[in-house]
C-alpha cells in the first residue's frame, strides 16, 4: 500500500488506500464529485482518515466533474432559467458521473436498510449531525456531490441524490468543505477507525446510552447526547490554574459523578436544546434540576 499524496488518475484521483479491512474487504467506498478535485489533497491525508484508508476501512475516490462534460471547453455550468444571479451546475455531467459509479438506483437507495447513499451538499439540506454521521457510518457506499456557483440544477436533488445535507446554517462557496466535514465525521465512526471504540461513545453528541459496567474505566461515561465533560492533562498546576482535586482523588465513582455534572452544566450553558433529546437516568435528571437552579 502506498501512502502520501493522491495520484492523478483518469477522471480524478484515488488516494492509494485500496487495501483490505479487518473483514478482508474495503468497509466503505466513498466517492466525491467536484469541479475542484485538488481541494481534497490535504484534508483526507492526515490522522484518522489517512489511517482508516491504510487499514482498508475507507476507500476515497475523488472525481473531476469536468471529465463528464462533452464540449471542448469542459462546460459544467449554465445560466438559470427565469434569470437571476450567477450560474448553476448543469445536471447532465453530474447524472453521468454518478451513473458511471455503478451505485444502485434511487428507488433502491431510499428503501429502509439500504447501505448506499448519494448525498447532495446544499445549504438547503437537512442539517448534518452526529446522529446522521452515526447512521452513515454503517453505509458501504457514500457518494458526495459538491455544488458550486449559485448551486446545482434542482433535478439533481429531486431525481439523483437521495438526500441533501447542510453542514450548518451559513452559505459556503462550494460543497467541498462540507464533503470533507462529512467524510471526517463519518469515517472516524467506522468500527476500527479509532484506536479505542469507547472514545466515540464518550464524545459530545454521541447518542449511546451510558453502560452500567463501563466501556472503559468506570470513571468515564457515554455522553448520551450531552456535550463532553472537561478534560485536563499535566501539569497539575498551570500558571496558578490547578486541575480539579477530584480528578486526582482516585475515586472513580466521584470522578464519574463530577464529569456527568460538568457535562450537564456545559450543555445547559452552551446548548440547552440538547438536553431534551439526551439519554438521562434518574440521577442525571436530578443533576439537571440542581444545575439549572445554579445557572438561572
Ligand atoms: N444559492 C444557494 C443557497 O442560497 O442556498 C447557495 C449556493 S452555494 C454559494 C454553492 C454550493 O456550496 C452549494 O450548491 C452547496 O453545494 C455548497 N454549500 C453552501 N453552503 C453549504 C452548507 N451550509 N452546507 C453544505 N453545502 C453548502
Amino acid at each position: 500500500m502506498k501512502l502520501g499524496f493522491p495520484e492523478k488518475r483518469g477522471n480524478g484521483f484515488r488516494r492509494k488506500v485500496k487495501g483490505v479491512g479487518f473483514s478482508g474487504f474495503v468497509v466503505m467506498k466513498i466517492d466525491i464529485i467536484t469541479i475542484f478535485p485538488d481541494f481534497f489533497r490535504g484534508p483526507l491525508d492526515f490522522g484518522i482518515i489517512r489511517r482508516s484508508g491504510e487499514a482498508g476501512l475507507a476507500e476515497i475516490e475523488v472525481h473531476d466533474l469536468r471529465a463528464f462534460a462533452h464540449d471542448r471547453h469542459k462546460t459544467v455550468d449554465d445560466r438559470p432559467f427565469g434569470g437571476g444571479e450567477g450560474m448553476l451546475l448543469k445536471p447532465e455531467p453530474i447524472f453521468e458521473c454518478v451513473e458511471k459509479l455503478g451505485v444502485s438506483n434511487r428507488e433502491a437507495r431510499v428503501e429502509k436498510g439500504s447501505r448506499e447513499t448519494v448525498i447532495l451538499l446544499s445549504a438547503q439540506g437537512r442539517r448534518f449531525t452526529q446522529k446522521i454521521a452515526q447512521e452513515l457510518s454503517s453505509m458501504k457506499r457514500m457518494v458526495l456531490i459538491c455544488g458550486r456557483y449559485e448551486g446545482v440544477d434542482e433535478r439533481v436533488g429531486e431525481h439523483l441524490a437521495d438526500r441533501e445535507l447542510s453542514i450548518g446554517d451559513y452559505v459556503l462557496s462550494g460543497g467541498e468543505l462540507g464533503a470533507a466535514v462529512i467524510v471526517d465525521a463519518v469515517v472516524r465512526l467506522i468500527p476500527g477507525a479509532l484506536g479505542n471504540e469507547a472514545s466515540s461513545r464518550q464524545e459530545s453528541f454521541s447518542l449511546y446510552p451510558q453502560s452500567q459496567d463501563g466501556d472503559g474505566p468506570n470513571s468515564t461515561c457515554a455522553s448520551g447526547g450531552l456535550l463532553d465533560y472537561p478534560h485536563y492533562t499535566r501539569p497539575a498546576d498551570f500558571r496558578g490554574w490547578s486541575v480539579p482535586d477530584v480528578l486526582a482523588s482516585g475515586n472513580h465513582e466521584e470522578i464519574r459523578r463530577w464529569r456527568r455534572r460538568m457535562a450537564i452544566e456545559k450543555t445547559l450553558r452552551n446548548r440547552p436544546e440538547l438536553i431534551d433529546d439526551a439519554i438521562l437516568d434518574d440521577r442525571d435528571t436530578e443533576l439537571v434540576k440542581q444545575v439549572k437552579a445554579t445557572i438561572q
